[in-house]
């Protein structure tokens, strides 16, 4: 079974991570899907994304994890490779509600998908991409939020 845990990723988190690991040991392989989106104020390009999520999976020794992107419509993504479960991580009330209706739009799409959700880490339930990215903008501390590799790659990107 393959499952499909799609985001912007930009960065990379701790909840990111314990998500992934998570999926790995449920699933016989995982495909994180980067999403394409240049122009949503990120921080990081598709490519250092990428690269940055490749980095970690090495760490980490995560080998059925594989790394994708995608533009447009998820399920046509989902359609292509022939994958009909989707994973995302659960927050708050205000991500389900969010992914509720997603995930409906999604099931209609397409036949037989299924999103499955994963309740957050509680110790990681807090940390958002966006309040990274907001932190590192600052120049702030971010190591309570991202791995030492992706602290490495903001402090260089933001030149701290
Ligand atoms: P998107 O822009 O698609 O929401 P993100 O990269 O912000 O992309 O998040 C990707 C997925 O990871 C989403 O399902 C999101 O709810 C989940 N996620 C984000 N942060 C955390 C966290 N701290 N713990 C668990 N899941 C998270």
């Amino acid at each position: 079974m393959k499952v499909i845990y799609p985001g912007s990723f930009d960065p990379l988190t701790l909840g990111h991570i314990d998500i992934i690991k998570r999926l790995s040991k449920m699933y016989d392989q995982v495909v994180v899907a980067v999403l394409i989106n240049e122009n949503k104020n990120s921080i990081f390009s598709l490519s250092e994304r990428e690269e940055i999520i490749k980095t970690q999976i090495e760490v980490d020794g995560l080998d059925n994890v594989v790394i994708s992107s995608f533009d447009g419509l998820l399920v046509n993504f989902a359609k292509d490779l022939g994958i009909k479960t989707i994973a995302r991580g659960l927050r708050e009330v205000t991500d389900y509600e969010y992914e509720k209706n997603i995930a409906m739009f999604n099931s209609k799409l397409m036949d037989g998908l299924e999103t499955i959700f994963l309740l957050s880490n509680p110790n990681y339930s807090y940390i958002s991409s966006s309040g990274v990215r907001e932190v590192a903008s600052f120049k702030g501390d971010v190591s309570s939020f991202v791995s030492r590799e992706v602290e490495g790659k903001i402090r260089e990107k933001f030149d701290y």
